[in-house]
């Protein structure tokens, strides 16, 4: 962005990965950053942070999935800053496996951060914003919110809904002088792949079976950001993820071998009592 000296972000997980280093980057150009997490400790550490790269950064401890939490962190920070310029609503997991081996608390829980707390940071801050008439809301998807990957079903289910919602949001929004945006990064090398529960097999064993490169989490703030000052309604990146994303529009059976592939791939490492159905549906 050209120059956040005056600007007020709100980056829910910011303690970690892409949202850190969107918190530091938005420091560096001198933003006021609120960085919301569950992991206090790690926002307390990524707001100094922000306070050293020349911003100002606070730490709150919030959970995304509780919504009334969520209304305060936004009206707190209105009354304390006296405005709201961009909400991220980045805070996301992921559980892995097959979605047979998956239980209600599996998709509540996926479900609850990626979509109910993306649904309580855009309501929020866009009720804030409409007072104002201006900012913008930045949601993070996934490219598994553009392109529907198998393995994590539920993830993917909440993706999808983040983006229909970002982008129905952005033409009410317009009017109001309030613009929406959705990133969608492909790969990002963040404590998300260390942390992330795979059922019924090895986390280190999952992880050859993604399509790498991987960037840094530092690149991805660099293209998010980019977007956003572009206005951009969807971001997504790097090229192989927007490749992707082309491929599913344009020809989407081209990419039926590589899922497929995923899926059997998966099966061979997985001691899930169900490994012995082989079977990928055609379409
Ligand atoms: P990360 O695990 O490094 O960081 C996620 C942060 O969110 C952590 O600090 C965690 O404490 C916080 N968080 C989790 N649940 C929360 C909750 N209920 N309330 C508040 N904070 C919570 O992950 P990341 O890779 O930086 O992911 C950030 C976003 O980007 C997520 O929405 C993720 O789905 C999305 N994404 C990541 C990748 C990738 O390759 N890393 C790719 C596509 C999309």
């Amino acid at each position: 962005m050209a120059s956040c000296a005056s600007t007020v972000a709100i980056v829910t997980g910011g303690a970690s990965g892409i949202g850190r280093a969107l918190c530091e980057a938005l420091g560096r150009e001198g933003a006021t950053v609120v960085v919301a997490d569950l992991d206090a400790a790690g926002a307390r550490k990524v707001a100094s942070a922000v306070g050293a790269l020349g911003g100002t950064g606070f730490a709150a401890v919030v959970d995304v999935a509780d919504r009334h939490a969520v209304e305060q962190l936004v009206s707190t920070t209105v009354a304390t800053h006296g405005r709201l310029d961009y909400m991220f609503n980045n805070a996301g997991l992921s559980i892995w496996g097959e979605a047979r081996d998956m239980d209600a608390d599996d998709w509540q829980r996926v479900i609850d951060v990626n979509l109910w707390g993306v649904v309580a940071g855009t309501t929020s801050a866009y009720r804030a914003m409409l007072s104002q008439g201006s900012g913008h809301i930045v949601n993070t998807a996934s490219i598994a919110g553009l392109v529907p990957s198998p393995l994590a079903v539920p993830y993917v289910t909440a993706k999808h809904a983040v983006v229909g919602l970002s982008l129905a949001l952005r033409y009410e929004a317009a009017a109001h002088g309030i613009k929406v945006s959705v990133a969608c990064p492909g790969l990002v090398r963040t404590p998300f792949y260390d942390t992330v529960r795979v059922l019924n097999a090895r986390r280190e064993d999952t992880l050859p079976l993604l399509p790498g490169p991987f960037v840094t989490p530092e690149r991805a703030a660099r293209a998010i950001l980019r977007g956003v000052k572009r206005n951009r309604a969807v971001i997504a990146f790097p090229w192989l993820a927007r490749s992707a994303w082309r491929i599913h529009r344009l020809q989407p059976a081209l990419l039926r071998p590589t899922m497929r592939s995923a899926v059997e791939r998966f099966r061979r490492i997985s001691s899930s009592p169900h490994r012995g159905v082989m079977g990928v549906p055609e379409a």
